[in-house]
């Protein structure tokens, strides 16, 4: 696979890219410390990114700092982040995780990925967000997007995101990891669907490997 060429086909179609609480008519992807970017992605798990966004944007505009989180009413939080869905569960787990951040760690999200991983809800996926879109760290947050992208396309064949993010981290450059999930994430919402992906539009179709099984004898 020729990275450098799939990466540079992915940027011309997709220069904004996602992000965990991300507004989705913003241009630009904002800077944003790694505490806000541990909560959103936390608050993602399970819905669509509008929802993410609202309920980020309503929850930070009252409890902004890891502090102010641990100490908010659960009632008050499971209301600002109720768009989110499972705000029940939810509003334990961001509140849990700013009481720790808050006590054990001096109100500083830890950047190591095993004190990140030893956070109740948070996973590899939110690890890596953490590591990517909080620290500006090379990591490879594996989504549904990124997981059957990297499938179809052939670099990866495996049945689950961990095997998946160990597989790209093998054969991906580095110096490609911090955009691949956010350049991945849009172009899946996008083109690359989950069902009936639209091959028609879709820039990577000659390093495809679902293309070439599906279209090989169609006359292209
Ligand atoms: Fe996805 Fe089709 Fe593009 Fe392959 S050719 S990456 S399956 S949209």
């Amino acid at each position: 696979m020729d990275y450098e060429k799939m990466m540079e086909l992915l940027r011309n179609e997709f220069q904004v890219g996602a992000y965990p609480g991300k507004d989705p008519e913003e241009d630009e992807v904002p800077t944003r410390s790694p505490f806000k970017v541990l909560i959103s992605t936390v608050l993602s798990q399970r819905t669509k990114d509008v929802n993410t966004h609202k309920a980020s944007e309503a929850l930070f505009s009252e409890y902004s700092t890891p502090k102010e989180l641990a100490e908010a009413p659960l009632d008050h939080v499971k209301e600002l982040i109720e768009p989110s869905g499972f705000y029940n569960v939810k509003s334990e787990r961001v509140k849990r995780i700013a009481r720790r951040v808050h006590e054990e760690y001096d109100d500083e999200v830890p950047e190591d990925m095993d004190e990140l991983l030893d956070f109740k809800g948070v996973g590899r996926k939110t690890a890596n967000c953490v590591q990517v879109y909080g620290f500006g760290e090379p990591a490879v947050p594996v989504d549904t997007h990124v997981h059957r992208i990297s499938n179809r396309l052939g670099i990866a064949d495996t049945k689950e995101p961990e095997e998946t993010e160990k597989v790209l981290q093998e054969e991906i450059p580095k110096k490609y990891w911090i955009e691949i999930n956010k350049l991945m994430v849009e172009f899946g919402k996008n083109i690359c669907q989950p069902r009936n992906p639209k091959c028609g539009k879709c820039p990577l179709t000659e390093m495809c490997k679902y293309y070439e099984e599906v279209y090989k004898d169609e006359d292209r």
